[in-house]
């Protein structure tokens, strides 16, 4: 089943939870606007080649929509697609006022020069820009794409609307960016962690966990977890694995692979084999690299008793039949991965009222909202007697459909 399919049927098992009208279950289904723009740039030696951008806005019953770009070769439209929609679900479990969209060019960025990168943004945006804005859509960076790539954005963006901060998030701070993104969605896992342990009656101290992906998102996790006295146990990336049962020592690490580049040669850790991170013994596993990794060939052998998804849909639809059976239980993606999107809302709030935050109020307030949402959905559950997954999906379908329909049907 692809992305775009799983996404759609968790959709429908919610919505029949619900007992949401047909008409308003179609509506929230087909997304709002589909965009396909041919981009084409010279190349550093002066040949002309073309590649294809897309952004998929779903839908904005809640206000603008937002979702980031990324720059990956297997960018494609229902990829595309399933993303922005779990977007739409994800901002309202957050409880954000936006609604959900999600954008991407077809192209291998370590195959472009800087300069071409920047060419390929500026032509993208000016082929996109009527259709994005401050209130409409707002972009923000995913795989593949940077500050760097918002700031180039922005900047082009401003030649046809004039200086507006607010169209992208996860910008460079000197543009407007907020203090504590870059952190934020691993923050955000690591709160989103604790509020599921202490309804176990449990805490981060002494507990086990296992990261696979030691970028952006994974290497943050990594080093709170270990800073709140978590045993961070192995973890891995496209270059290697490594584990160590006494707990890694995590800031040695981080140092390691900025020296290096990679997780390998680390003195503190044994290397292991990638394939066998999944089914370490752990009592969380974070799996914070790529989509479809736990699936129907691996999720038997999982030794964790929990798994938070802190990349986007790392749990494919047979693996979640599996885990479930199995009692592992599992923090859905559009929840546990939201503090990304809650900081740039945070930015955005700054940048329109032109007033910086402290980084403390940011992350006191990303621990408000993600503890906020981890109740709402454990509501959700004892209402419809489902699970986590099917608790934040009803969480947040249901706030759509309700805005949906305030809004009202006539023309
Ligand atoms: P990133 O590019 O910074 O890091 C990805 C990491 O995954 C890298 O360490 C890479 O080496 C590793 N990786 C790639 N292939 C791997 C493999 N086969 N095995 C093990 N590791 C592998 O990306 P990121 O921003 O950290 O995003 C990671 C995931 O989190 C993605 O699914 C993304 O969509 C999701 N996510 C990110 C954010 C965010 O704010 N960055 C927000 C929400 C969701």
């Amino acid at each position: 089943m692809n992305a775009l399919a799983a996404t759609s049927r968790n959709f429908r098992n919610a919505s029949r939870l619900l007992g949401l009208d047909a008409k308003i279950e179609k509506s929230l289904l087909i997304p709002f606007r589909e965009i396909k723009v041919e981009c084409t740039i010279p190349k550093d030696d002066g040949t002309l080649v073309s590649y294809v951008g897309f952004r998929v806005q779903h839908d904005n019953a809640r206000g603008p929509m937002k979702g980031g770009i990324r720059y990956h070769h297997e960018v494609d439209p229902d990829e595309v697609n399933s993303l922005a929609q779990l977007m739409t679900w994800k901002t309202a479990v957050a409880d954000l006022p936006y609604g959900g969209a999600k954008g991407g060019i077809g192209c291998t960025p370590r195959d472009l020069s800087k300069s071409e990168l920047e060419r390929l943004t500026r032509v993208f945006t000016q082929k996109i820009h009527d259709l994005i804005g401050t209130h409409t859509d707002v972009p923000a960076p995913d795989m593949g794409t940077n500050a760097q790539t918002m700031a180039w954005m922005l900047d082009e963006y401003s030649k046809f609307h004039g200086h507006s901060p607010a169209v992208v998030t996860g910008k460079p701070i000197d543009l407007g960016g907020s203090l504590g993104r870059e952190a934020a969605t691993g923050r955000g896992v690591v709160f989103a962690t604790e509020a599921m342990l202490a309804e176990h009656g449990k805490s981060l101290k002494g507990l086990t966990f296992v990261i696979q992906g030691f970028g952006n998102v994974g290497s943050w996790a990594a080093r709170l977890l270990h800073d709140k006295g978590g045993k961070v146990v192995a973890v891995s990336d496209i270059t290697g694995a490594l584990c160590n049962p006494n707990g890694l020592d995590i800031p040695a690490l981080v140092k390691h692979k900025e020296d290096t580049g990679s997780l390998l040669n680390f003195s503190g850790g044994d290397t292991m084999n990638p394939n066998e991170l999944l089914a370490q013994e752990c009592d969380v596993l974070i799996p914070s690299a790529l989509g479809g990794v736990l699936n129907k060939e691996n999720a038997s052998s999982v030794r964790a008793k929990f798994i938070v998804e802190a990349a986007n849909q790392p749990t494919d639809v047979e693996a979640d039949e599996i885990l479930s059976k199995k009692g592992v239980i599992i923090l859905p993606d559009i929840y546990a991965n939201s503090g990304g999107v809650t900081v740039s809302y945070f930015e955005w709030v700054q940048n329109i009222q032109g007033f910086m935050w402290d980084e403390e109020k940011v992350n006191n307030e990303l621990q408000r909202y993600m503890t906020k949402a981890f109740h709402n959905i454990k509501n959700m559950c004892k209402t419809h007697e489902c699970n986590l997954r099917m608790g934040a999906f009803t969480l947040g379908v249901n706030r759509v459909a309700r805005a949906t329909v305030l809004r009202g049907w006539e023309a």
